[in-house]
């Protein structure tokens, strides 16, 4: 039999949760090599329905929870920053992924990668399956590959690395190790592609989409316009499909991926009006921020009807200065009427993403945003700044933090943002913490 391998690897961090985390771009990848006529055997080194998952371990509403965790050493690159935190390993142990892998060697193994700052779990997991599959070549693509390509190719030992969405190179790859040509050129365009294969998760309770790749706007902190230059969506008839298919298959729950799920309004409520027509029964989730701006009266009650239960707003401060400086997504006023619209409808669980961490940002500012979020009845959620290379912001935050160049991406990681900062020192964030928690148990029911 030949077939190929697809790989969602291990995440080595501080910490780690299942907040309706998947995949997605190798799902829509696999269904794109299947429409092709390949055989791909998917294996999620996250699992959180693997057998060997402790009862104990305890799961949260609406399909999150989390995964197994291992202590691991620390990396170098992290030995010598002051942080009283275990670096783990996230994920099905080597030992049980090992016995359920197939015996036979799959002809070309592709993984894929998120964060910058977990390359060691896509490092480890490339050779972890370099020793069970001594002979096969291994493909890196995802996202850290793309923001981080020389990093990528001194330290991972994958046999080909790819930066974006590259079709032509991986139909080449793919020919030359499978003798089979996959026709991906015909997905250059996103109306074209597959729906995400959710099914070849092991038992998965919740699903994953986005109706659009891209985001028309450029914050100056944010890569979606590196990792999709062009703002584009798929037709909602499709989307409508796609989502009835992952609620037949077991899905209770469904997250957008979206990072401009409301841009194109017309094109929302046409899904949102899709669904209601369709009467899909599962529970929606915006777990990547929607655009308070384009929420008009009409969108929420069809929201709401829809089936919509978690909104996550992006309104990173309430600070009009800085939303001007960083690019005006959203102002004040647009917010609040926004967070009016969706109350109306009966629309309870509301949280905004905050900022923190911001070069020339202050804790106060954080703290009247957060206030700001409190009087609309809105919960704050802090988002520690995260600096990400190639993006405008990154030359910034490399002399705040008084840096030198080339950085190790696990320095990328939000959770060193305390100790890297000059402003938010550990002790101003953690009071900082301590105040979200203040708000949301004064906002429980
Ligand atoms: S609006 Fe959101 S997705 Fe778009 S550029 Fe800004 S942060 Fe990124």
């Amino acid at each position: 039999m030949k077939y190929i391998l697809a790989v969602n690897p291990w995440i080595y961090d501080f910490a780690a949760y299942d907040f309706w985390m998947k995949p997605l771009g190798l799902l829509y990848l696999v269904g794109m090599l299947k429409e092709s006529g390949l055989d791909v055997v998917l294996v999620d080194f996250l699992n959180r329905n693997h057998p060997c998952m402790p009862k104990k371990i305890k799961n949260s509403i609406y399909g999150k929870g989390h995964f197994l965790r291992e202590a691991v050493e620390t990396p170098a690159p992290l030995r010598q920053i002051p942080i009283n935190r275990r670096f783990a390993r996230y994920g099905v142990p080597p030992e049980e992924l090992r016995r359920d892998l197939p015996q036979e060697p799959p002809t070309l193994i592709l993984v894929t990668s998120t964060m910058t700052y977990w390359y060691v779990g896509v490092k480890e997991s490339i050779e972890f399956l370099k020793d069970v599959y001594p002979e096969i070549p291994i493909v890196l693509g995802g996202i850290y590959p793309t923001l981080c390509f020389e990093h990528a190719k001194e330290n991972i030992k994958a046999d080909y690395i790819l930066k974006g969405f590259a079709p032509e190179s991986l139909e080449e790859l793919i020919y030359r190790h499978t003798s089979i040509r996959p026709e991906l050129k015909k997905y250059k365009r996103f109306n074209n592609w597959p729906a995400p294969t959710i099914e070849d998760l092991s038992s998965p309770t919740y699903g994953v989409i986005t109706t659009s790749l891209g985001c028309p706007y450029r914050c100056p902190y944010c890569a979606s316009y590196i990792l999709h230059p062009n703002f584009e969506t798929k037709s909602p008839e499709k989307i409508v499909k796609e989502i009835q298919k992952m609620s037949t298959i077991g899905a209770k729950d469904i997250a957008f991926y979206d990072d401009a799920l409301l841009y194109n309004r017309t094109h929302t409520k046409d899904i949102l009006k899709g669904i209601i027509e369709a009467k899909i029964d599962v529970r929606f989730h915006t777990p990547n921020a929607m655009h308070a701006r384009f929420i008009d009266e009409e969108t929420a009650a069809l929201m709401k009807a829809a089936g919509f239960v978690s909104i996550y707003l992006g309104l990173e401060t309430s600070d009009f200065s800085r939303q001007k400086s960083l690019g005006g997504k959203v102002f004040s006023g647009e917010f609040t009427r926004a967070v009016k619209y969706l109350k109306k409808t009966g629309l309870t669980e509301i949280s905004a993403y905050i900022l923190v961490g911001l070069p020339g940002q202050t804790p106060d500012e954080v703290k009247t945003t957060m206030e700001f979020c409190y009087e609309n009845g809105v919960r704050p959620y802090l988002s520690e700044f995260s600096p990400i290379p190639k993006t405008p912001m990154w030359k910034l935050a490399v002399k705040t933090y008084n840096w030198h160049e080339p950085v190790d991406p696990l320095w990328h990681n939000n959770t060193l943002m305390p100790i890297f900062s000059p402003t938010f020192t550990p002790e101003i964030y953690y009071q900082l913490k301590r105040l979200q928690k203040k708000i949301v148990e004064k906002q429980s029911p």
